[in-house]
């Protein structure tokens, strides 16, 4: 291990499928930097012991970090309680994916990351309607950060929708609050609740400019909910003739040569539709920045995400 190697890593449980070794080693290698990128899978009850490790000098003396599920909010914890410098978007989403070790801080670059994503996908379908209106589905993390990307993107009233009115409500409550204690402004949140069986959806659709997917949908064997072919219909049916012009953003990404469930339903309505790979490589170029000061750029993340699938997609046949 040379004396200038750069030491980053993941921290999650269940993560040894994840792409970002990948997507940063090659950002090594396009920067001349060296560096390594190391998997650290923990069980909730291990995460202190484990970031004790990682950032104590003599031990294994880690520069960053990334955070995924389920440590994002324990890891927000841990900072705060140790002085560390948090930025105002890890605030107000209440949680943090990137830390970087020396001086203490901590991030969320997800919030980058689909912001980017959004704009990769408008200039791409050359959309060019402002985003004022947005459908966001979930309420878990990354459906906080989504909050704080679509304000970011302009975006001045979103309609939340989670399984439950109940869930939608706390969701917008916690958000609204967060705002409210770190003196920031969020757009109108208004809540809402996924239909039951052969209902409608209760939200003005003629007003939706972007639908986000933040739910788990699409990942691992999950089929496609009774609801998401109507909410597809309904986007479709108040486009009008501007059919083109709406977008749905999935936050999920497709693992292979078949699209997402949320991205297959959205085209087989003529819907314009990105899935959430965009967003992995934007927010861990966000991320290697904070970590090096280098901006490394998209295609070369781009193109280790990809390669790294066909490879597994060639050792699994
Ligand atoms: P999470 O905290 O576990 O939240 C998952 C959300 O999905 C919850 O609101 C859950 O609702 C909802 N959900 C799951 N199945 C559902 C269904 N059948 N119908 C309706 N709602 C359902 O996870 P997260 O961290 O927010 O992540 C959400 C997704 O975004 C994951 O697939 C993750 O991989 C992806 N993500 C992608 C990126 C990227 O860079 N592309 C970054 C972050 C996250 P309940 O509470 O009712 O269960």
């Amino acid at each position: 291990m040379s004396e200038n190697e750069i030491k980053l890593g993941l921290i999650g449980h269940s993560i040894s499928l994840s792409l970002s070794p990948a997507i940063h080693g090659a950002f090594f290698r396009a920067s001349g930097k060296t560096g390594r990128y190391d998997l650290f899978d923990c069980p909730a009850g291990d995460l202190i012991p484990l970031l004790e490790r990682l950032l104590r000098p003599s031990d294994l003396s880690i520069d960053g970090f990334n955070v995924t599920i389920p440590h994002k909010i324990a890891v927000l914890d841990y900072l705060r309680s140790h002085g560390a410098q948090i930025s105002d978007e890890a605030k107000l989403a209440g949680a943090v994916n990137t830390v970087v070790a020396s001086p203490l801080s901590g991030h969320n670059t997800d919030i980058v990351g689909l912001k980017n994503s959004i704009a990769d996908l408008r200039e791409s379908k050359n959309v060019t309607r402002p985003l004022q209106h947005g459908l966001l589905i979930g309420t878990g993390g990354a459906a906080r950060a989504a909050v704080i990307a679509l304000s970011q993107c302009g975006v001045k009233k979103i309609v939340v929708c989670a399984r439950t009115g109940e869930k939608s409500q706390q969701f917008c409550r916690a958000m609204n609050m967060q705002a409210r204690d770190n003196g920031l402004a969020l757009p109108l949140l208004m809540p809402s609740a996924l239909p039951q069986a052969g209902a409608s959806f209760e939200v003005d659709f003629k007003n939706i400019d972007i639908v986000i997917n933040a739910t788990s949908i699409g990942h691992a064997d999950n089929d496609a909910p009774e609801w998401l072919d109507r909410l597809m219909q309904e986007l479709e049916a108040s486009c009008g003739a501007e059919k083109n012009l709406k977008l749905v953003q999935d936050l999920v990404y497709a693992k292979g040569d078949a699209p997402t469930v949320f991205c297959a339903a959205a085209t087989s309505h003529g819907l314009l539709n990105g899935d959430g790979k965009a967003m992995l490589v934007h927010q861990a170029r966000a991320a290697f920045q904070l970590w090096t000061t280098v901006w490394p750029s998209y295609q070369s993340g781009l193109e280790a995400f990809e390669q790294t699938l066909k490879n597994r997609a060639r050792a699994e046949n």
